[in-house]
């Protein structure tokens, strides 16, 4: 687990590969979650948002294998 404390309104945590955002500073209260993936057809990386299995191919990929 790494914790960033950016100040105090931003936090980042990463585990176990994800992204935790935590974000005050515009009093909006924002949190957001990703996770750096590698395509499962090429080498490009992917930033997945949520446990979405199907989405792990690029646009790319899913285009050429789609035609
Ligand atoms: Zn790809």
């Amino acid at each position: 687990m790494k914790i960033d404390i950016k100040n105090n309104d931003v936090l980042y945590v990463e585990i176990n590969g994800w992204n935790y955002y935590i974000d005050d500073s515009t009093n909006e209260q924002i949190i957001d979650k990703w996770k750096e993936i590698q395509c499962t057809h090429c080498d490009s990386r992917l930033t997945l948002h949520h446990m979405d299995w199907s989405a792990i191919i690029c646009s790319y990929c899913e285009k050429e294998i789609q035609a």
